[in-house]
């Protein structure tokens, strides 16, 4: 409650100087003098594909970044004013950031940014719903955007708006999302290839978080966590007594960390267990900065795939 008022004061703030301050800041242009597109992100995935897609013909501002839970965020004054001025603004949708009750949403109407300038980018894709813990209802996983089959339709997606939306630089960006979505396609394709090669009895996937689902259920992996949303409690002495008494009951190779999580839980079913951890961190919430070793989302799945690929192959 008290992260609701505190963004309702920041959010009010922020209009209020908006509305003082005016709006006439000059557009900035890309090389050829035209006029940039202002596009807007939800997080660093989306943000990476439309600048893979959009190039120099768009001007990109990312809301949650990396580090930061994109679960729960609290645009800063920066972030209202670019979402007021975008002419295009992406969101995962699924719930990631928050749903109708969210922060991207409250966001967008404290702007009174227009509906036809809001896209959602996982309207296609079939939600996968968590069980909820006793006394929680139902609710629809966000994560999807780890299957690159489901990277495949959001790019997709980004390709047509900023084709529509861009008109005068409408053929370049159809070639350039075009060729990102044939990536995309290929890397579909060598998921599948790679779980196949792993020995049947190895491929269960275990993580802290239940952010794989997508990717699990798509490529044909079973999967185990300790929690199974970063919102709820990460790590209770019950959540971490079931997934030990599931890997006694399953045969489990080894035990994988996500990069954004706190990883003393999985160390003490580690240790419980006997099951080894993974060498390297697995991602999923978040790409690193510009500049890191896993800085777009080609990289990203690219990693994930080896990785899952080389730990549960190995001879133990
Ligand atoms: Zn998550």
């Amino acid at each position: 409650m008290k992260k609701l008022v505190t963004w309702m004061g920041l959010s009010l703030m922020a209009v209020f100087m908006l509305a003082a301050c005016g709006n006439d800041e000059n557009a900035a242009s890309a090389p050829d003098g035209k006029e940039k597109l202002k596009v807007v992100t939800s997080f660093t995935i989306i943000a990476d594909m439309a600048r893979q897609i959009g190039g120099d013909y768009i001007d990109v501002h990312n809301l949650v970044p990396s580090g930061t839970d994109p679960h729960e965020y609290e645009p800063l004054p920066n972030d209202i004013k670019a979402a007021t001025d975008a002419d295009v603004l992406f969101y995962n949708g699924l719930n990631l950031e928050g749903g109708d009750k969210g922060w991207f949403k409250k966001m967008t109407d404290a702007v009174h940014q227009k509906d036809e300038n809001i896209f959602n980018l996982t309207e296609e894709v079939k939600p996968r719903y968590l069980a909820g813990e006793e006394g929680r209802e139902e609710e629809i996983n966000p994560h999807a955007f780890i299957d690159p089959g489901v990277g495949v339709l959001m790019a997709q997606k980004i390709t047509e708006v900023l084709i529509d939306k861009h008109p005068t630089d409408s053929d370049k960006i159809k070639e350039r999302g075009e060729e990102y979505v044939n990536r995309l396609k290929e890397l579909d394709k060598e998921y599948e290839e790679r779980i196949n090669d792993i020995p049947e009895e190895n491929r269960t996937l275990v993580t802290s978080e239940r952010a794989f689902q997508y990717m699990n259920e798509h490529y044909g992996l079973k999967e185990a966590y300790i929690w199974e949303i970063d919102t709820e409690e990460n790590g209770s002495p019950k959540q971490i007594k079931d997934l030990v008494h599931f890997i006694q009951e399953h045969k489990v190779p080894v035990l994988f960390v996500e990069s954004n999580v706190d990883t003393r839980p999985m160390e003490t079913v580690s240790k419980e267990t006997g099951v080894p951890m993974a060498e390297k961190f697995i991602y999923s919430d978040e790409i690193g900065d510009p500049g890191e070793e896993i800085d777009t989302y080609v990289k990203y799945l690219n990693y994930n795939i080896d990785l899952i690929h080389d730990e549960l192959s190995k001879k133990r």
